[in-house]
């Protein structure tokens, strides 16, 4: 006993394993996404407190770097006037009596007042002793036009000294009658004279408060090394008067909110300038400029950006802002996804229809058929007092409807036959597909149900019901042939080819009806197995020969031609006719070679008899299977030249149901045929569906009226009726008639009097092997005619 098979499932490959249920995933994604925004957020306001801490330390350096500019530029302006002081000092150094003049023309040299723009006066100061002061004023003032103010000295009184100045140069117009005292409010200058080193000093003049360098000055340019060296080598300071204002002013370019105080210490001596007061103090520096200067740099902190100081929240609410976009984009993304996904396993779904269901039908199709065949035979191991059967439907001349009516009406003949199916049956039942107009049923009967033979009967007659077609004014009707396989078997493939025997069974037996499997069906199909096998050495092995059987005029009673029937003798069944082997000559393609052969055995016979006096042709017929292939009008030239005989003296003979497979290619085929001149007929003429249009379109020269209405002439007055229309429709067309198979005496009558042009049957001659033909023709040269043959 054999497991329960599991039902046919999708193939897996076909199905997604991560497919979410639509409303579920949507879930999950919402709340995905949600937590994105969450995280997003949350990482804004992290990023833009690092931003602001960032941007923070950031306007810090920013500021220290405008502070460090701001204090390099004041260092700059100092040393400019270092460089200005020592250049005059040297200059003084050398002259330490030089005129007014002669200082004049070193800072013309120099361009003092053009090239320092701060500076507001430079000057040489001396000592005057008091008892040299009116000397001094004297040589001071000398040259000077009348009327010029008296040289008065400033502070005014009596001291042990002076500090004068002697030569100078100044921006602004001071007095030259004012002589200032730079020693008498101020001891530093003094100092510095003793130091050796420069002193710096507020300076006010008026409103304005400059700074005041001053700087020994001692005869030979050095500055001796002791105090006495000094004492006595000094000549005097070198003075100046600087307008620190230009040059904060100046530093502070570019760098706008700043305040800068200057902050000079040495000893004793301070002094501090500072530009305006900034704005904003958030931040200061100082810098240390060495030499006892130091810059004080305050001002605001410089705001980043363009957005300034509401960049950082601005920076918060975009990163939110962007955060939240993304969590959209997630859910979005994400539940497309799942909406794709959705799509993939509809489509799977679908797919997974398609490939178990015929696409035209809905049914099943050869796939999942055998599975539920599977599954009925495991049913039915556990059941066995039920019976299992299936039941192979086939259409009967589906493909005459399909090549007559179109692959439309096709079609819709096995839509309709598939419903009907499926009508007549119950839910349980199965009913599949197999491909071209093979349909097969698969169900079970208990005792007090209705047998499968009984089911098949039915369904055969529902489907002989006709079937509209599209439009509804033509209608086909159609018969069913079924082959039923009761029981169990081994496999469903078995179950199935049994129902296939018992169909061939149905359809030999004359179609429209059922037949029961029995063992010796199988036997059968395995004897037409062995027989293909056999056929592929036939020909090689000369196993085939050729009967003739002769075609008579009915009015003149004269042999008119021969017609070629094949044999096959075989080495163990013996001679095997035409209906046993030409279809599976035909399956298998043989037909081809097989057919060749006949065509030149019977043009090399027919030429041997003609040569021998008889003016007879003969007809060879071909296969439908010949027809469709080019070869064949090869075949047909060969066999007429290798012979030699009259084109005109061979008839091919085609069976109306191969002509009407596909009308246009068989019309092409029969002209290419009938240009090689050969005669042309139409075999079992009445059985297929042609019209007279069809007709008209083939260039044929007789109708061989089938041998069944030959056969029915006595019992049927249809058959009469039928040999009539059809003998009066050759006649119209001007084609010649046979009548085939004609056994007796009345059939005989009966054609003649319809005036059919000829005959052939057992009446007058069974089919014959060369030799008895030859003997034959002899004797009808010289025997009674066919009027005393049929009166005998
Ligand atoms: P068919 O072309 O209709 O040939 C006529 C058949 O009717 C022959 O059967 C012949 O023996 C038989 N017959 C002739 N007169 C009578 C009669 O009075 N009564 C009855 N009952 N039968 C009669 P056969 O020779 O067995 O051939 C059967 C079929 O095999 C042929 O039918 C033809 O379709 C096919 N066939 C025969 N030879 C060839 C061939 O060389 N090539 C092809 N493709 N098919 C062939
Ligand atoms: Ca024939
Ligand atoms: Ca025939």
């Amino acid at each position: 006993m054999g497991t329960v098979p599991a039902p046919l499932a999708l193939p897996v490959d076909l199905r997604h394993p991560r497919l979410a249920r639509g409303s579920r995933s949507l879930r999950f994604w919402a709340l995905a996404a949600g937590a994105l925004v969450l995280a997003g957020v949350a990482a804004s306001l992290v990023a833009a407190n690092v931003v602001a801490d960032d941007r923070a330390s950031n306007s810090q350096l920013a500021f220290e770097n405008s502070s460090r500019e701001v204090a390099s530029t004041l260092k700059l302006a100092i040393q400019h006037e270092q460089d200005l002081v020592v250049s005059a000092a040297t200059f003084m150094a050398a002259n330490p009596h030089g005129s007014q003049a002669q200082f004049l023309a070193w800072s013309s040299s120099e361009r003092a007042l053009a090239r320092y723009p701060e500076l507001q006066g430079i000057g040489f100061v001396v000592i005057v002793p008091a008892a040299r002061l009116p000397a001094f004023i004297a040589r001071l003032t000398a040259g000077r036009p009348a009327g010029t103010a008296p040289y008065s000295v400033l502070p005014a009184g009596k001291r042990p000294f002076y500090c004068l100045g002697a030569v100078g140069i100044s921006r602004i117009a001071l007095s030259a009658s004012v002589g200032l005292d730079f020693c008498a409010s101020n001891t530093t200058t003094l100092t510095a004279r003793d130091t050796g080193l420069g002193s710096y000093y507020p300076v006010s003049v008026g409103f304005t408060t400059w700074l005041g360098i001053d700087t020994p000055v001692y005869r030979g340019g050095a500055t001796p090394s002791t105090l006495q060296a000094r004492r006595r080598q000094f000549v005097g300071w070198l003075g100046e008067a600087i307008d620190p204002g230009v040059i904060l002013r100046r530093a502070l370019e570019g760098h706008p909110g700043i305040e800068v105080s200057m902050r000079y210490a040495r000893g004793a001596s301070t002094v501090v300038f500072a530009s305006d007061k900034a704005s904003h103090r958030d931040a200061s520096t100082t810098i240390d400029l060495r030499n006892g200067w130091k810059v004080t740099v305050a001002g605001p902190l410089p705001a980043g950006g363009m957005l300034g100081e509401w960049s950082v929240p601005l920076l918060a609410i975009g990163l939110s802002a962007l955060s939240l976009l993304l969590g959209l984009l997630l859910f979005v993304l994400a539940t497309g996804r799942a909406r794709a996904l959705q799509l993939v396993e509809e489509k799977t779904r679908q797919l997974g229809h398609q490939a178990l269901h015929d696409g035209l039908t809905g049914l099943p199709n050869r796939a999942l058929v055998l599975d539920r065949a599977e599954q009925l035979l495991a049913r039915n191991r556990r059941h066995p007092d039920r019976v299992a059967a299936a039941l192979y439907v086939d259409l009967d001349g589906f493909k005459t409807v399909n090549d007559t009516y179109g692959h439309a009406a096709g079609d819709r003949v096995l839509t309709v036959v598939g419903r009907r199916l499926q009508e007549g049956l119950r839910e349980h039942d199965t009913v599949g597909r197999l491909g071209g107009d093979e349909f097969v049923v698969l169900l079970e009967s208990g005792a007090q149900e209705a047998s499968p033979a009984t089911v098949a009967a039915r369904l055969i007659d529902e489907l002989r019901e006709p079937i509209a077609l599209a439009g509804g004014e033509r209608s086909v009707a159609i018969s069913a042939s079924i082959g039923i396989a009761l029981g169990q078997r081994e496999t469903a493939d078995e179950l199935l080819r049994d129902a296939d025997f018992a169909l061939y069974e149905a359809k030999a037996l004359g179609k429209d009806r059922y037949a029961v499997f029995e063992h010796r069906m199988q036997a059968a199909a395995q004897g037409r197995a062995e027989l293909e096998a056999d056929l592929g050495k036939a020909l090689e092995l000369d196993e085939f020969f050729l009967l003739y059987q002769p075609i008579f005029d009915l009015t003149s009673q004269d042999v008119l031609g021969i017609e070629a029937l094949i044999r096959w003798r075989h080495p163990t069944r013996g001679i095997v006719e035409p209906d046993a082997f030409i279809p599976i000559a035909e399956e298998s393609g043989l037909i081809s070679a097989i057919g060749r052969w006949v065509l030149r055995e019977a043009c090399r016979q027919l030429a041997v008899w003609q040569a021998g006096g008889e003016t007879i042709g003969v007809s060879v017929n071909v296969s439908a299977y010949q027809l469709d292939r080019d070869g064949l009008v090869d075949d047909v030239e060969q066999a007429i030249s290798e012979s030699g005989v009259d084109p005109g003296s061979l008839t091919l003979e085609i069976t109306e149901t191969a002509l009407m497979h596909d009308v246009d290619a068989a019309a092409r085929r029969l002209a290419q045929l009938k240009a090689l001149g050969v005669r042309l007929a139409i075999d079992d003429f009445g059985t297929g569906y042609s019209s007279l249009a069809y007709l008209r379109q083939f260039p044929v020269d007789a109708l061989k009226i089938d041998r069944s209405f030959i056969s029915n002439l006595a019992t049927s007055s249809d058959a009469a009726a039928i040999i009539h229309a059809l003998v009066q429709l050759g006649k119209t067309l001007s084609i010649e008639t046979l009548a085939e198979g004609i056994e007796d005496h009345d059939q005989l009558r009966e054609l003649q009097r319809e005036q059919c042009d000829q005959g052939q049957g057992f009446l007058f001659a069974r089919p014959l092997d060369a030799n008895a033909i030859e003997a034959f023709l002899a004797e009808t040269r010289q025997s009674p005619s066919l009027d005393a043959l049929s009166r005998s």
